[in-house]
């Protein structure tokens, strides 16, 4: 338990980091420019430079009452939420994985587990945090970064090996987190085959709806997002996020129109949502399909 805590502690100070990254990220840019990401934080709105004090995730927002000591203007909960979010991810990643492997905290904390599995967690825990900031900056500035892209596709293919070569280890079936399920959704038992086959499918479904939308409802961001992030679901998986993405972003929109805060042409990030399916992939994908199943009575 005080692992996990630790690792949420790390993750809230990786958090402000973080934040950093997203206030200062120039679209035209790229993502990860030493110039902008040197120099000290500072107030938005008076530019006061901020004292260390001030620096510390969550609690200097709490202690400042929400707002600049110097300009008394509110700052944003875009911070805190960031900080806090990175937070639950680094402890809930490894906690999930660990689950989901069987693999007991004491093994993992002893050492007991083989070495490709420490690295099989750490290469999760950049996915999770790199599909965060996929959603954080797209929901800011409506546009994904291609250097999230290419880590994402790059690890993809890495996990897709390193599951290859350990193919039973230490549980069957965890290849997809569909768990067992995997054999009725997927032509393939071979991980590789499995893992082109979601990024494939991924690409070109949403070129097809860039195509056939003419640009208006997808642009060729999100087929990037597909290609990249279809290598590391792999199908089945991929084929769920989308599924569980359009579902609560039709809510959403739905919402939205209702409250009358946007219109019908008003923009709404996608990548958000998609995130949001990945995750409830990852945390619940067989459960998901478990509930499904027995839904219809099989
Ligand atoms: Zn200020």
């Amino acid at each position: 338990m005080i692992f996990y805590i630790l690792l949420f502690i790390l993750g809230l100070a990786f958090g402000s980091f973080f934040n950093v990254l997203i206030l200062r990220y120039d679209p035209e840019g790229s993502l990860f420019s030493f110039k902008r990401l040197s120099g000290r934080s500072h107030c938005p709105h008076c530019s006061k430079e901020l004292k260390p004090s001030e620096l510390i995730p969550v609690l200097s927002f709490i202690f400042l009452g929400g707002r600049c000591s110097s300009c008394g203007e509110r700052i944003s909960f875009f911070y805190p939420f960031t900080e806090i979010l990175t937070g639950l991810f680094f402890a809930l990643v490894p906690f999930l994985i660990n689950n989901f492997y069987g693999v007991p905290e004491s093994t993992f904390l002893t050492g007991g587990a083989p070495s490709w599995y420490y690295l099989l967690v750490f290469l999760w825990l950049i996915i999770s945090l790199t599909f965060l900031l996929v959603a954080l900056i797209d929901f800011k500035y409506y546009v994904v970064p291609d250097e999230l892209n290419l880590i994402l596709f790059l690890v993809g293919i890495f996990v897709s090996f390193l599951i290859f070569f350990h193919p039973n280890s230490p549980a069957p079936f965890r290849t997809s987190f569909f768990e067992n399920y995997i054999l009725i959704f997927s032509p393939f038992e071979n991980v590789l085959w499995n893992h082109l086959l979601g990024s494939l499918i991924g690409g070109i479904f949403f070129l097809l709806l860039v195509v056939l939308s003419r640009g208006k409802g997808m642009g060729f961001g999100d087929v990037k997002l597909a290609l990249a992030s279809g290598m590391v679901l792999g199908w089945p998986d991929m084929g769920l996020a989308v599924a569980i993405s359009f579902i609560a972003g039709g809510f959403f929109g739905a919402l939205l129109l209702l409250l009358k805060t946007k219109g019908m042409k008003d923009k709404i990030p996608y990548a958000p949502f998609f995130v949001l399916g990945v995750f409830l992939t990852m945390f619940l994908g067989h459960s998901i399909i478990f509930g499904y199943f027995k839904l219809f009575g099989f």
